[in-house]
């Protein structure tokens, strides 16, 4: 964090200057670099990484996977490259995915246009330019009219600050910053903090190898196993012979994924009926259990049957009874983000794992050879941290964002971020987000969305420039209007009624506000209307 740094361009001759520039080269980056270009600017894409690929660049965990099906998360927007490449499983490994990233970036000669390993530190609106005055990590300065961050909803690592941490004499990871050449953790006794869906993954692995595995659960989660398997040729062959039509349904569903959307309450069918529909699903193996009935996202007796019959597969699958009983979960199902895994709840049938319940005796501080318990300590090799992300917002404030008046966006958003249609924010002219709090962003499929807002935020900056105007700033009311509206669509289903870090409740004093917009077809009807209506909410200057 930059706090005390002088106006972004001061001391430096040879500032740089650009049409526009985009900061991070994940899918969001890649596409708007492409997407800007096109348009016959003069862009700039900064990434920290040494390479392109984003959350897929630093999450090289073991079983690091995708939890939407191959042939749903991938680019759209070209014909040619939808048909060309060829995924091997149902669900994409990290590897795979990263292979696609950097096939992408080759293809469309992306690299040319993007410096690595460069981070923005510092990002100050100047209202006499209209111009956004940018610091990198590298002492380069750097001008641009346009400013398009894609950060990444989940890039900013959550390590707790557990006292004496930096005592710890083993090795410690975070799975949201692995090792590129990998981890061998053979004849290794490991710790393991978290039981999300990075733990759940990366678990059944680390197991294998392990002599002793320790895992340190606060919270119980919910998982469906992914049954995961080779790509048929025949299946394959078929989407892409129709590859539009099937798209196009995606984008009717309500999260933009094809989970089978059933409307029928859970609680108007037999038991029988409602048993074998969750079976079903089970052996389906896709995040589309929840889409089972109508309304477990909305009604607590109808998502407590979808959470019951997860139960009972736990019970049923781990073998030692009191183990089965602290893995239990007893939140509502999907209001913390439901996971996939293979061999998750098995893996506790093995000699070496053991688990450790700290929501009843929290950890209370690393030692120099393990973690210290309130009840005991336990010594290990390695730490893994599980821990998550500061989810949607965390990339953001750790840069010195500066809008009009010389306002900090950190500060404007301390009670939550404040956004119209997670795209801008007002105050801050010229500057998009992609995938932004107040977006279906990590409640859609990430990579059709990401589309939409890339195509959105061109379409604009098109209709901008063509006007001659100046900039672009969302208007207050309409973002007043908008924060409302998120948090009221958010409070007609179940999913503010847990501390999950769409919440931002993982976070200490983060404040706790719904930050993803529930629903892809209203949403993208809304921004499509909004540019129709010659982007109304915004004020455009010349
Ligand atoms: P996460 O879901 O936030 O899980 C973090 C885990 O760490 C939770 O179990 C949390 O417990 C625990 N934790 C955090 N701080 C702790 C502390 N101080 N003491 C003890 N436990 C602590 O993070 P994640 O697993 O990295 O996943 C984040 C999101 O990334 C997912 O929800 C998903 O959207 C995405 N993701 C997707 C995939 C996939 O596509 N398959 C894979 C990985 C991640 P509490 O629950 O009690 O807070």
């Amino acid at each position: 964090m930059v706090s005390e740094v002088e106006p972004a361009n001061a001391g430096v001759n040879n500032v740089r200057e650009y049409d526009a520039v985009v900061i991070g080269a994940g899918f969001a980056g890649l596409y708007m670099l492409h997407r800007l270009r096109n348009l016959g600017l003069k862009v700039r894409a900064f990434e920290a990484g040494s390479g392109p690929g984003g959350t897929w660049y630093w999450n090289r965990y073991p079983g690091a996977r995708c939890d939407v099906v191959s042939m749903e998360y991938s680019y759209q927007f070209s014909s040619e490259l939808q048909q060309e490449w060829e995924w091997s499983e149902r669900y994409a490994t990290q590897p795979e995915i990263l292979r696609y990233v950097n096939h992408v970036a080759d293809r469309f000669d992306l690299r040319r246009d993007i410096q690595f390993n460069t981070k923005l530190l510092a990002a100050h609106y100047d209202e006499a330019s209209s111009r956004w005055d940018l610091q990198l990590n590298s002492g380069e300065a750097v001008s641009a009219r346009f400013c398009v961050m894609a950060t990444g909803c989940l890039s900013s690592a959550n390590l707790p600050r557990i006292p004496g941490l930096e005592s710890f004499t083993g090795v410690t990871y975070h799975t949201g910053h692995w090792p590129h050449e990998g981890v061998d953790f053979t004849d290794k006794t490991v710790g393991l903090i978290g039981t999300g869906s990075s733990a759940i993954q990366s678990i059944p692995l680390i197991a294998q190898q392990a002599r002793h595995l320790t895992i340190f659960q606060r919270t119980a989660s919910y998982s469906i196993p992914a049954r995961n398997a080779p790509l048929e040729p025949t299946f394959v062959r078929e989407i892409k012979q129709h590859y539009d039509e099937y798209r196009a349904n995606n984008w009717r569903q309500p999260f933009g994924v094809d989970f089978r959307q059933n409307e029928t309450p859970a609680l108007k069918v037999s038991d029988e009926v409602r048993t074998a529909e969750y079976e079903a699903r089970w052996q389906e193996g896709k995040l589309g259990f929840l889409a089972a009935f109508g309304d477990i996202l909305i009604d607590k007796s109808a998502n407590e049957t979808a959470a019951e019959f997860i139960r009972e597969k736990i019970r049923a699958i781990v073998q030692d009874p009191g183990v089965a009983a602290k893995l239990l979960p007893r939140q509502i199902v999907g209001c913390k983000r439901l996971c996939l895994d293979t061999g998750y709840y098995e893996t506790f049938n093995r000699a070496n794992v053991s688990l450790v319940e700290v929501s009843a005796s929290p950890i209370t501080a690393v030692t120099p050879l393990g973690l210290r318990s309130e009840e005991q300590d336990y010594e290990f090799e390695c730490l893994v941290f599980a821990t998550g992300f500061d989810a949607m917002t965390g990339a953001l404030d750790k840069i010195d964002i500066r809008g009009s008046a010389g306002q900090r966006l950190k500060d404007k958003w301390a009670a939550g971020p404040r956004t119209y249609l997670g795209l801008a924010s007002a105050g801050f002219p010229n500057l998009f987000t992609i995938s932004g709090p107040g977006s279906p962003s990590v409640l859609s499929n990430m990579l059709p969305t990401i589309e939409q807002h890339v195509n959105w935020i061109t379409d604009c900056i098109a209709y901008v420039l063509a006007q001659g105007a100046r900039e672009i700033d969302a208007t207050v009311p309409a973002e007043d209007e908008w924060v409302e509206h998120v948090n009221q669509v958010a409070h007609t289903t179940l999913y503010p009624n847990c501390s999950s870090w769409y919440l931002g409740a993982n976070i200490p004093g983060k404040a706790r506000i719904f930050m993803p917009y529930i629903g892809v077809p209203p949403y993208v009807e809304k921004c499509s209307q909004v540019a129709a209506k010659g982007y109304a909410g915004f004020a455009i200057s010349r």
